[in-house]
């Protein structure tokens, strides 16, 4: 009976750790497709001519240091 016990605890510990192993694996794959999703776009100021990324794309977008407004090239 306390073979049968230990064996069980090892048996539940075993498939806590395997668990453990499968949710960090969905977990960084999931951080993996966030960050290929992140796609930065370098963008220059007609005016100021300073550079901006911007993660999403627009046709205008507004300079944040001089405040005018850019068009897509
Ligand atoms: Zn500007």
């Amino acid at each position: 009976m306390k073979i049968e016990l230990t064996l069980l605890i090892g048996i539940a510990f075993a498939f806590i750790i395997l668990l453990a192993i499968l949710i960090d694996l969905c977990a960084t794959k999931k951080i993996v497709n966030v960050t290929k999703k992140i796609h930065l776009e370098r963008k220059t100021c007609d005016v100021c001519a300073s550079v901006f990324f911007f993660s999403i794309p627009s046709k205008f977008w507004r300079c944040s240091l001089c405040g005018s407004m850019n068009k897509e090239k």
